[in-house]
């Protein structure tokens, strides 16, 4: 697998492309550019430990709100997995999760440009797919060597 691209806007373009009108606050903005920096999909609590450098005073109450309203505003997605806490993930590009079931570790996975959903699950005549929400689950290049 090539490895996995992310782009990464900032809030302000990221809110314009989303068609969002989230509100711009300090912390919601360092929260968001913490997200935008990070490949690996940071639970909140990882989150929270890397915007505290940024803003000392921040609580985790505020992360979990702050997180809860970019999830809202389509500007992160949440990222739930069983059995484990929800990560969050700024890629705007369209891809899905791999998850290693060996060490955890999350992956974005571009869709390759030719996929046709209708062709590889079966849908209901008629059905429109909006977004692809999979999660691909296996083990990661360095698990699988081990
Ligand atoms: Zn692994
Ligand atoms: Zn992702």
């Amino acid at each position: 697998m090539p490895p996995a691209t992310t782009t990464s806007l900032t809030l302000a373009e990221a809110a314009n492309a989303a068609g969002s009108d989230v509100r711009m606050t300090a912390a919601r903005k360092q929260i968001y550019d913490v997200l935008a920096e990070s490949r690996d999909h940071p639970t909140a609590t990882d989150v929270f430990l890397r915007v505290k450098p940024r803003i000392p005073g921040i609580s985790l109450a505020t992360v979990y709100n702050n997180l809860e309203a970019l999830t809202h505003s389509g500007l992160i997605k949440q990222v739930n997995l069983e059995r484990m806490p929800s990560r969050f993930c700024a890629n705007q590009h369209e891809h899905v999760h791999f998850h290693c079931d060996a060490c955890g570790c999350v992956m974005d996975a571009d869709v390759t440009e030719n996929i046709d959903p209708p062709q590889h699950w079966q849908l209901p005549a008629g059905s429109k797919i909006n977004r692809l929400d999979v999660t691909l689950r296996g083990l990661c290049p360095s698990c699988a060597k081990a």
